[in-house]
């Protein structure tokens, strides 16, 4: 008997039991501050630094390159003002994509009124950027480029080994040497990690931000990447902890939980990427064989192994969440709730994809659990809602639908 069927993986994941299990200890046990000089401190203090250890080995970086968060919305926040307010006197210009998390974008548009300038990279119609545009938007007084390594809506993935190695080509071109003017880069690596290897060494990547919720470990907690040498910022200040550039206790059990989930989703990466891609495919082709006039939203091949995102068109995204959480199913929408009124998501519209078919839009996020049978579910269910809600949709007509028959 299945209770519920969770499909919102992007969104947060279960903490895994063997890392729950590490964390434990650091709730009631070794509770002393990692900072305090006696022998259970010192104790503490350990366990961070094998956590930092973890990451850093995952990453191919150095551990005293690794600095906790509290998020990956932290993370990204750091990563680009610390990055801006400590460069400024080399440059203004910022450059990122359309179709960035809002911890990326919010924090442009506020470095937009604090006197930075942002180039925001085009997509084209399955998310995906143009390094030549990126080339191209370079100029003297760039500092920084963020541009993610898996978009956390549609999957699509991003070349970031080819955005490193165009970066490394401006700096090494304009005769940029560290740290007196290069342009950094900064990747958002939160919806990626666990999915697709990436060494910060090999990618010419600066700062890079990651998340412990995405991979089986606790919300509260992520980290900053920062390469020796590049120049950042603080973004809280406080205590000397963290090698005194972020201040705060430390959160113990989220750190542990975050260093063990890391070295796990990394030892099982690419079973697990395979497993679970077998699983997308099929459920990308059931809708597409069960269900007419869809369209799947992302890049086909070059795409997250976790990631199913479809527009349905004639509906709203939002009705079928309603009845798919009545029946169990739990999985999202593309768009967000902005102030009370339901906003298109600004990436299928960076996409193309035109306002009201970006408003049907449904993001099935999977994981190594989710089986087949649920799927076969998922598939019968949602087939319903959507013949139930386009039998009550004027949107539903018979021209409008032979105007699609070529496309679908
Ligand atoms: N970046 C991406 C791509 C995300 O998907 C998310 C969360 O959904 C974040 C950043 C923010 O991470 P956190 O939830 O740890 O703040």
């Amino acid at each position: 008997m299945i209770k519920h069927i969770y499909l919102d993986n992007a969104a947060t994941t279960p903490v895994d039991e063997v890392v729950l299990n590490e964390m434990l200890p650091f709730f009631t046990d070794v509770y002393a501050n990692p900072a305090s000089q006696y022998y259970l401190g010192r104790q503490a203090s350990e366990a961070v630094e094998n956590a930092r250890k973890r990451v850093a080995d995952v990453l191919g970086c150095a551990p005293t390159e690794v600095y906790f968060t509290s998020s990956g919305t932290e993370a990204n926040n750091w990563a680009i003002r610390g990055v801006a307010f400590a460069n400024k006197d080399k440059g203004n210009h910022i450059i990122t994509t359309k179709v960035e998390h809002h911890s990326v974008l919010n924090v442009c548009k506020q470095l937009q009124k604090e006197g930075f300038e942002v180039t925001y990279l085009d997509v084209d119609s399955d998310g995906q950027i143009c390094l030549k545009q990126l080339k191209d938007a370079i100029k003297d007084t760039t500092i920084l480029v963020s541009i993610m390594a898996a978009n956390n809506e549609v999957g699509t993935l991003y070349p970031i080994k080819e955005i490193g190695k165009v970066i490394a080509k401006a700096n090494k071109d304009a005769k940029r040497s560290e740290p007196s003017h290069k342009i950094y880069f900064h990747t958002d690596a939160v919806q990626a990690i666990g999915a697709v290897k990436i060494c910060v060494k090999e990618c010419h990547i600066d700062l890079l931000s990651l998340s412990a919720h995405k991979i089986n470990g606790p919300k509260g907690c992520g980290a900053l990447v920062v390469r020796n040498g590049v120049r950042v910022g603080k973004l809280i200040y406080g205590g000397a902890q963290e090698r005194n550039k972020r201040a705060g206790t430390h959160n113990m059990a989220g750190i542990v939980g975050l260093g063990k989930a890391i070295e796990l989703a990394e030892a099982n990466r690419e079973k697990n990427a395979k497993d679970i891609a077998k699983n997308r495919d099929y459920l990308i082709q059931q809708i597409r064989q069960h269900i007419p006039y869809t369209r799947l939203n992302g890049c086909a091949k070059e795409r997250l192994p976790n990631n199913v995102s479809f527009c349905f068109y004639f509906i709203e995204g939002e009705g079928m969440l309603i009845h798919m959480d009545l029946l169990g199913i739990y999985c999202s929408t593309g768009s967000a709730c902005a102030s009370g009124s339901l906003a298109a998501s600004h990436v299928l519209v960076a996409m193309g994809v035109p306002i009201e078919l970006a408003h049907g839009s449904i993001r099935f996020t999977l994981s190594k659990k989710t089986t087949k049978e649920e799927l076969d579910i998922t598939v019968e269910k949602l087939k319903g809602i959507v013949e139930k809600l386009r039998a009550i949709s004027p949107l539903y007509t018979k021209e409008a639908r032979a105007r699609l028959n070529d496309k679908c």
